[in-house]
C-alpha cells in the first residue's frame, strides 16, 4: 500500500536515516517542510550544504572547524602544556561548557572498539603520538567516555605515554560508568576535572 506520494516517501526516508529520528518524527519533519514556504526550504538546504562544505578538522587538535586552526588551538590565553584527549567535538563542547578547563584539545574522532572493527590506527592516535613528539606538555588528560570502549582507548593511550614520562591523568569517577561526556551535566564534569587522577 502507498502512504505517501513518491517524494515525500523520499524525504521521509532521508529524514529517518538521522540520529535520533524515529519513522513519527521523520513523518513530522517531512510534513513540516512541505507546509514551509519555497524560500525558506531553499535557506535550510543552503544552510546543511554550507555547514558541511565549510567544516574542517583543525591542524593542530584535530577538532571541527571552519577555519584551518580552531579557535581554542590560536587562543594564545589557553595553557597550552595541559593536553585533553576526547573521543569526538561533542566533548570539547561539554568540557568548555564546565569553564573549567584552561588547557588544550585532541580529539580522537572516535574510541577503540573491537567489536566494531575499531582499531587504533582508525582513530587520530597517530595524530595524538606526533603532537607529543613535538611539543611539550606537562599533563595529557584522558578524557574518553566511562564506558567500555572509552576505558580501552584510554588505557590503549595511556600505555604508549609510559615511555615518554608525560603526567598521565584520567577524569574522576562521577560521571556515571557506561555514560558519555555529552550528557554530563556541567557540574559533575567540573568535578570529573578537578579530582583526575593518575594513570
Ligand atoms: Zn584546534
Amino acid at each position: 500500500m502507498i502512504y505517501y506520494s513518491a517524494p515525500i516517501a523520499k524525504l521521509i526516508d532521508e529524514f529517518s536515516k538521522l540520529p535520533g529520528i524515529g519513522k513519527k518524527t521523520a513523518q513530522r519533519l517531512a510534513f513540516h517542510v512541505i507546509y514551509l514556504p519555497e524560500e525558506e526550504v531553499r535557506q535550510l538546504a543552503t544552510v546543511i550544504v554550507r555547514a558541511k562544505k565549510n567544516t574542517k578538522h583543525c591542524e593542530i587538535c584535530s577538532n571541527l572547524t571552519d577555519k584551518e586552526v580552531c579557535s581554542i588551538c590560536s587562543n594564545k590565553a589557553r595553557n597550552a602544556s595541559v593536553l585533553c584527549v576526547v573521543e569526538s567535538p561533542k566533548d570539547v563542547i561539554a568540557m568548555e561548557r564546565t569553564r573549567e578547563f584552561k588547557g588544550i584539545y585532541h580529539v580522537l574522532h572516535g574510541a577503540i572498539s573491537p567489536l566494531e572493527g575499531i582499531g587504533p590506527e582508525d582513530i587520530r592516535i597517530r595524530e595524538l603520538l606526533h603532537r607529543l613528539k613535538e611539543n611539550i606538555f606537562e599533563e595529557v588528560i584522558l578524557a574518553t567516555n566511562p564506558n567500555i570502549e572509552g576505558e580501552a582507548t584510554a588505557m590503549y593511550i595511556s600505555k604508549l605515554l609510559r615511555p615518554m614520562e608525560i603526567k598521565t591523568t584520567r577524569l574522576a569517577r562521577g560521571i556515571p560508568v557506561g555514560g558519555d561526556l555529552e550528557y554530563a551535566d556541567e557540574a559533575t564534569l567540573a568535578r570529573a576535572l578537578e579530582g583526575r587522577s593518575e594513570v
